[in-house]
């Protein structure tokens, strides 16, 4: 089975964009490779968080991953950072990257830009520890969002490079796994783009029902329809393909038959849309609060999953050194 390494950045809250937009994929994933999951903890250091930040949001992902159905017998969930050997490949890694090709890096040029303040190292090479997570492991595809991209290349072209430095074939040039092509962009409930954290228009996973019904209560919507079957704006559009993607097919398609006939009652269907949304999320923010309060057994899944990942890395790591000229 080939296998996939999927790195998680550990930034908060799951909401309904994360579930349509990567989660849900990565369920499927979980199926059809041999999946491991790490939290890039590691990676986040780049923006200076607190000890208590890291904590809070490594627990966070986890309790919310696993209450999603993430399942870690048959897809390890581990913490970066207890991984030590990736650490040392990001050492031989960095030793063969250049710095000019480092600082083309469009995420890089794009972070030195935004936090002028704080260009530290860990940004410029973040393109060679994220190789390292997946070269460690010798995946075969690695799922990733369009700003990846660059990183992925960058990837493949330090697994080359060491291959033809030590004139070895070692390392395989892993693959871009584009699941977002079949993933569902997920409108924001502000009426334009998509729900997404900085954008302040989120339902997360863990909102209570009360939380849910005000948020979608207050969704922009305009005065109505005004000609039989028209074609529907985008504030409208985006309450129907919520909609299409909690409701039953019956609930959805009452509404917009209602819609075109023009007699829709737009306070009706968000009430519908915030039962809908509630029931899709209750089991899960039910799972989240178990979790929460279960420290043993979060504690017991990340051990498992440093055992697994460790020993994977760890063999690579020996043929590494051996190549390179030291003690296996
Ligand atoms: P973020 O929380 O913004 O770092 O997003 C993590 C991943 O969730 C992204 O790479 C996307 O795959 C997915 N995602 C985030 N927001 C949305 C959205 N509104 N619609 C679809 N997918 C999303």
């Amino acid at each position: 089975m080939e296998k996939v390494i999927s790195g998680i950045r550990p930034t908060g809250n799951l909401h309904l964009g994360n579930y349509f937009g990567a989660v849900k994929s990565f369920l499927q994933m979980q199926n059809d490779y041999d999946c491991m999951f790490f939290i890039a903890d590691w990676h986040s250091l780049t923006t200076h968080p607190t000890p208590e930040n890291i904590r809070q949001s490594v627990r966070t992902i986890f309790c919310e991953y696993l209450a999603c159905g993430i399942a870690p017998e048959k897809a390890p969930i581990y913490v970066q950072s207890d991984v030590k050997p990736v650490l040392e490949l990001y050492l031989y890694l960095n030793m063969n990257a250049y710095l000019g090709e480092l600082e083309r890096v469009t995420s890089f040029k794009e972070k030195a830009r935004t936090q002028p303040d704080n260009v530290n190292a860990g940004l410029l090479t973040y393109p060679t520890l994220m190789a390292a997570d997946v070269l460690a492991h010798k995946a075969d595809k690695v799922p990733v969002g369009k700003d990846q991209e660059q990183n992925m290349e960058m990837m493949r072209l330090f697994a080359r490079r060491f291959n033809r430095i030590y004139n070895v074939d070692f390392f395989k040039e892993p693959q871009s796994y584009h699941f977002y092509k079949n993933a569902v962009k997920v409108p924001g409930l502000d009426g334009t783009g998509k729900m997404g954290k900085s954008n302040g228009n989120c339902i997360y996973l863990c909102d209570d029902e009360a939380t849910i019904r005000k948020k979608v209560m207050k969704a922009v919507t305009d005065s109505g329809p005004t000609q039989l079957n028209q074609e529907k704006p985008e504030v409208i559009q985006n309450l129907f393909t919520l909609m299409e993607l909690v409701s039953t097919k019956e609930t959805y398609d009452y509404f917009d038959e209602k819609y075109n006939q023009m007699t829709i009652r737009y306070g009706d269907m968000k009430k519908q849309l915030a039962v809908d949304i509630n029931a899709f999320c209750a089991p899960i923010r039910e799972r989240i609060l178990a979790f929460q309060s279960d420290e043993q057994y979060i504690q017991k899944v990340a051990r498992q999953g440093a055992e697994r990942a460790s020993e994977s890395a760890a063999k690579t790591l020996s043929e590494v050194r051996q190549i390179i000229g030291f003690r296996a």
